[in-house]
């Protein structure tokens, strides 16, 4: 065996430094609950790392009123709809009209800066680029997290509490035994091939198009760099697509007899990205808690992964405080079932989003065509409008 480790006592220990984990290290720390998160990446690779874009109402009141930052509100877009464009035409979906609610465009890396920020600001314990995590004890009253630091010493946090919130690759889940979880998953036969450019906005609003040649996402980032995706097969080769070639598949997606033209740019990142439904149950094993795309992921097309990361830790952070308020374990005991059952309606909506908006390359005459009925009776009816919206921009808190 190696050197002795290092042992370090906490209330709650944390693995993954994601939105997940900090926002919780920061809402624990603010009720005066002792915490450390270690991570396994460095703070510049996960703040230059892009990823997901759209926050709800609900996640921008959570990093304003909890005093993580009120950046978003000055720097991040507001957006009071989407266009769902089909059959060449858009349709406009007006949140604030069907549900006067609203999202904010304000890319996931800002989150991470803010929330890091934060921690940073009031001392927090985060432990940047660790390797060889582990978590053992489990089932038991002191769960421990062991890992490497950056600078090679070995260490052991004994806690009373453990959260995985290391994401979908992340080591908590697989640590629970198999027969005490249940792994729910499907697999879609496509992907998304990513692009980000330096290119002036396309549209105001993000654009959901479903065409015959298949879907397509015209977002944005800022008024300099774009994000836009189109739907391919999960084993693409995005380095093969050139610059051209890449525009023209978009914009072939959009076309229309309204002549809408995409703006275009120099592409300076292309990824595919493949995406699957995956839930565990429960989301708790002994005192190891799962939040966030540690315990479910969803595909991208609802922009639902980051804000079910904060809808969790919510809900988790209530279950913890009351614990060390009252030392009853109630709440704790209901987190999973409590979380489980906004992650299974955002899974259903995601899940929605994706097949009705995506074409399947051996889609029938039949199906395609009723596809199109499908999103034509969307945008035909204000109480169907009213589903996406109240959906898309995120159910009050249960
Ligand atoms: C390319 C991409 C695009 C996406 N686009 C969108 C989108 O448009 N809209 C949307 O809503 N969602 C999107 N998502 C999903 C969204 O990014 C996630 O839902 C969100 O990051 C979840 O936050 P989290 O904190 O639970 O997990 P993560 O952000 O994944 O954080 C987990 C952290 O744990 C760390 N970690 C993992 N293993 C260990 C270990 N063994 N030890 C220590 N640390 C560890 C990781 O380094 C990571 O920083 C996208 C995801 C990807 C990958």
């Amino acid at each position: 065996m190696g050197a002795e480790r290092t042992i370090l006592k906490t209330q709650v220990g944390i693995v993954g430094g994601g939105p997940a984990g900090l926002m919780l290290s920061h809402l624990l720390a603010k009720s005066g609950i002792e915490n450390i998160v270690v991570e396994k990446r460095d703070h510049e690779t996960i703040r230059t790392t892009h990823r997901a874009g759209i926050l709800e109402h609900g996640s921008v009141r959570m990093l304003t009123e909890t005093g993580v930052s009120d950046r978003v509100l000055s720097e991040g877009y507001r957006h009071e709809g989407i266009d769902l464009r089909f059959g060449g035409e858009s349709h406009r979906i007006d949140f604030e009209d069907l549900v006067g609610e609203s999202v904010w465009l304000y890319p996931q890396n800002e989150v991470f800066t803010d929330l890091a920020a934060a921690r940073e600001r009031d001392h927090g314990d985060v432990r940047y680029g660790v390797s060889d995590t582990a978590v053992v004890d489990l089932a038991t009253d002191t769960p421990k997290i062991l890992f490497t630091d950056s600078d090679g010493r070995d260490f052991e946090i004994h806690c009373e509490i453990l959260v995985g919130s290391d994401g979908s690759g992340g080591i908590c889940k697989r640590s629970i035994p198999k027969e005490a979880r249940t792994d729910n998953f499907i697999e879609y036969p496509f992907a998304w091939f990513g692009i980000l450019t330096r290119a002036a906005p396309s549209a105001p609003e993000l654009i959901y198009a479903n065409s015959d040649r298949g879907f397509a996402l015209i977002s944005q980032r800022n008024d300099e760099v774009q994000r836009m995706y189109f739907q391919c097969d999960p084993n693409e080769d995005a380095q093969s697509w050139s610059e051209e070639r890449i525009w023209d598949e978009l914009q072939a997606r959009v076309d229309g007899p309204d002549g809408f033209q995409l703006t275009r740019g120099p592409v300076f990142e292309k990824t595919v990205l493949k995406f699957r439904s995956y839930v565990c149950e429960p989301l708790r094993y002994g005192n190891l808690f799962l939040a966030g795309d540690a315990g479910h992921t969803v595909p991208p097309t609802g922009a639902k992964g980051l804000n079910l990361a904060l809808a969790d830790v919510r809900v988790l952070f209530e279950a913890i405080d009351s614990f060390y308020a009252t030392r009853s374990a109630e709440l704790l005991d209901g987190y999973s079932d409590k979380a489980l059952k906004r992650v299974w309606r955002a899974q259903n909506f995601s899940y929605w989003m994706t097949s009705m908006l995506h074409t399947r390359a051996d889609a029938t005459l039949f199906e395609r065509k009723r596809a199109l009925g499908e999103l034509s009776g969307v945008v035909a009816s204000r109480h169907g409008s009213a589903y996406l919206a109240e959906a898309y921009t995120g159910w009050p808190n249960t």
